[in-house]
């Protein structure tokens, strides 16, 4: 299974799985048709499913024209979105499976930016590989999905269930907020050397209109305050000493940020 990334809309990201093997690609989250056709036909791919992560427009705005392309496409999202996916067909819960191209994927009900969110989480075939994780607008390089349809208890729950994934597992998430998410956490953990060495790289990324996607869970539990609401220096910073309200002040920060 191969994934590469397309830019969509102002800053999203839609991503394409491929399996050279059988012709075959699924995509996550397809903001709009048009750069998932041009990258099938470049690939002689036939599309076989579309995995939403949630129902904003920015993540499914594809999904009708590419049913129409593709009829037989399966298109997959959470049980809790029933009635906001264009086209769903496959109803998903915490736990349940996916399959494509001889990988499993496993399902975590993630609600908090939206109350139906889930996120998909393909393990590595082989040893040495790395996992896949598609979170969409859950947890981001250097940040988090703001919470619209959530509160910071849930999104802790949330985010406590990808940050126990393995270190080395990419993470592949919705949008390029990565810079912007790293000068926020600058004002609130600007002692931490890891997110000052990541910031620095992210900066230079940007500078030669690099994706700073996919990040990797191992440096995202070190620089992004989004998962580090137990660590002394953000409780800290914050004025609390519990991890849900440490979330809490600090999404509300990143809000008004
Ligand atoms: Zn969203
Ligand atoms: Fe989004």
């Amino acid at each position: 299974m191969q994934v590469s990334l397309l830019p969509a809309l102002s800053d999203n990201y839609i991503f394409v799985l491929h399996d050279p093997d059988q012709n075959i690609a699924a995509v996550v989250d397809p903001a709009e048709a048009a750069p998932v056709l041009r990258r099938l036909e470049a690939l002689g791919a036939k599309l076989v499913a579309i995995f939403n992560t949630h129902h904003h427009m920015d993540h499914i705005g594809g999904n009708k024209e590419l049913m129409q392309s593709y009829p037989g496409v399966g298109v997959y999202g959470g049980a809790a979105d029933r009635g906001r996916i264009d086209g769903q067909q496959v109803f998903l819960e915490e736990g349940s499976r996916v399959e494509f191209a001889g990988r499993t994927g496993e399902v975590f009900f993630v609600p908090g930016h939206t109350s139906g969110h889930i996120a998909y989480y393909f393990p590595p075939a082989t040893e040495g590989e790395s996992g896949e994780l598609f979170c969409g607008d859950t947890l981001f390089a250097g940040g988090c999905g703001r919470l619209f349809e959530g509160t910071p208890s849930q999104m802790v729950d949330s985010l406590s269930k990808l940050r126990e994934l393995p270190d080395d597992t990419r993470v592949w998430c919705g949008h390029e907020y990565t810079q912007k998410n790293l000068q926020f956490a600058l004002t609130v953990d600007g002692d931490n050397p890891d997110l000052q060495r990541r910031f620095t790289e992210v900066k230079e990324a940007r500078r030669r209109l690099e994706a700073t996607i996919p990040s990797h869970l191992g440096i995202e539990k070190r620089v992004n305050p989004f998962l580090r609401w137990d660590v002394p220096e953000l409780q800290a910073a914050v004025k609390s000493k519990d991890p849900v309200q440490t979330f809490g002040r600090l999404r509300g920060m990143k809000d008004q940020f």
